[in-house]
């Protein structure tokens, strides 16, 4: 039976998203870790939790330590999911995945129009979490989602990605209109660490989750 985590690595090599699990995860006694420099692991699942998966239990066999991987996404329904696992690689920079959203979004408009459909911008992010044990095996999953829909014209100047036009209509603001903590609040990401924390602290025997 694998013991409970302290050490944690974060499976991903990007900075910026190891500050943003440090700061979700503060409450809870661990010491987290990049993972290591040359580990690619390739995301080669066909949804945001097959990948988050095959991630958080490539890094853990390798490292021997428990590890924490995502995936995540934007899944829009006239697109039948697209741009979905795909969503980083859609185009080469955030502008122009945005600009071929638009256009595809467009043209599944124009193709509904003439089957006599109403137009459909409805849309949603998800954020799969997955959490290894060091032999590599699952432990724990959650998604969360947010959704929402596309708008035809970007609008706000904060945020990444897709957020400009991903308008969360509970709040009437699009992500890139978001503080931080709202986003963090009505978001995907911060949806699934929620999920994530109290499964979390039973896993580690620490008090004050709310389950
Ligand atoms: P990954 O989870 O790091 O593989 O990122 C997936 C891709 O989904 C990102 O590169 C963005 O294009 C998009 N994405 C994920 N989360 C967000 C978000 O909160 N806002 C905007 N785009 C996002």
């Amino acid at each position: 039976m694998p013991t409970s985590p302290s050490v944690l690595v974060i499976a991903s090599g990007n900075a910026g998203k190891i500050r943003e699990f440090a700061h979700l995860l503060a409450s809870l006694p661990l010491t987290l870790r990049p993972q290591p420099d040359d580990l690619e692991v390739e995301e080669t699942g066909d949804s945001f939790a097959a990948n988050a998966r095959l991630k958080a239990e490539a890094v853990a066999r390798t490292t021997g330590e428990w590890a924490l991987a995502d995936d995540s996404g934007l899944a829009v329904e006239a697109l039948g999911g697209a741009p979905g696992v795909h969503s980083a690689r859609y185009a080469d920079s955030d502008a122009a995945r945005i600009a071929r959203l638009l256009r595809e979004l467009d043209d599944a408009g124009r193709e509904r129009a003439q089957r006599g459909l109403p137009a459909d911008r409805r849309a949603e992010f998800v954020a799969a979490l997955a959490v290894a044990d060091p032999s590599g095996a699952l432990r724990l999953a959650v998604e969360g989602r947010c959704a929402g829909e596309i708008l035809e014209t970007p609008r706000g100047s904060g945020g990444f990605g897709y957020d400009p036009v991903f308008l969360v209509p509970e709040a009437g603001l699009t992500y890139a209109e978001m503080d931080k903590p709202l986003k963090s609040r009505l978001g995907h990401r911060g949806r699934a660490f929620a999920l994530l924390e109290p499964q979390l602290r039973r896993l580690l025997g620490v008090p004050g989750g709310s389950a």
